[in-house]
């Protein structure tokens, strides 16, 4: 799919879902040619869901990255956090936020909130994303920041992903951005009838595998898609940072 770019990819301009809220353009600090050139990387990668397109051009992932690595927001590879945690890779996060198949009435759960920019880029497809982080400096500042940008349909909240958030429960999506050894069976229970959750799964430093749950009559049917490397999903809620 190395063709050209339709001129309405990059429209970002182009009229929101209802319901969902915009965010002003100014936010992005760069000249748009790195992010154009990141737009057509992920389309000729096979990204060709223009509404994931669109909700990746219009998040500014230099707000989410460290000012040291602001040069290299729109490179495709994962970096560094604080806590020693990393934001995804953009083309994982786009892979996984078309797979997910996100649409404007879903709410959605993410376990793993990091910097904050799956959740950003969630919101601009969903009402409502709630996002879950076991280390509180990394969810205060995720926190601090969506607020500054403008993302009003995101709740961060601290605590330990593998208990969910029953309180929010049924979500229609959800998913999960560091890498378990088995399926959370507490969190396919949050999952509501017809819903998708997708994490990796795999040892962590080991093989790890994206997996698609799609649940139909309360069976879930699963489905293995590309090869990943996250960091691991730990339990519990950090006692320190
Ligand atoms: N989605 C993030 C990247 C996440 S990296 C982004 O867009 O930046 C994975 C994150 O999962 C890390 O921040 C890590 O602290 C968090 N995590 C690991 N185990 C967790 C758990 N049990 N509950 C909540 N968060 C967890």
């Amino acid at each position: 799919m190395a063709g050209p770019i339709a001129p309405h990819i990059s429209t970002s301009g182009a009229p929101q879902s209802k319901g969902i809220p915009r965010v002003p353009r100014e936010q992005h600090k760069e000249d748009g040619v790195s992010r154009m050139q990141f737009l057509l990387d992920l389309r000729r990668r096979g990204i060709n869901d223009v509404a994931v397109l669109r909700a990746l051009d219009e998040v500014a992932r230099e707000r989410f990255v460290d000012d040291r690595f602001a040069d290299d927001a729109y490179a495709d590879r994962a970096l560094p956090i604080a806590c020693g945690q990393t934001i995804s890779q953009p083309f994982v996060v786009a892979y996984m936020t078309g797979q997910l198949d996100v649409r404007p009435e879903h709410k959605v759960l993410e376990v793993g909130t990091g910097s904050g920019y799956q959740a950003a880029v969630l919101s601009r497809l969903a009402r409502e994303v709630v996002t879950v982080e076991r280390y509180r400096t990394l969810a205060d500042t995720a926190r601090a920041r969506l607020a500054a940008l403008g993302y009003d349909n995101v709740d961060v909240i601290v605590g330990d992903g593998f208990a969910g958030v029953p309180e929010r429960a049924p979500f229609d999506r959800i998913i999960v951005t560091a890498a378990a050894e088995e399926v959370p069976a507490v969190l396919t229970k949050q999952l509501a009838d017809g819903g998708v959750m997708l994490l990796p799964l795999g040892p962590h430093g080991g093989m790890q595998y994206l997996v698609k749950l799609t649940k139909t009559a309360g069976k879930l049917a699963r489905e293995t898609l590309l090869a990943v490397r996250f960091v691991p999903l730990v339990p519990g809620q950090a006692r320190e940072l």
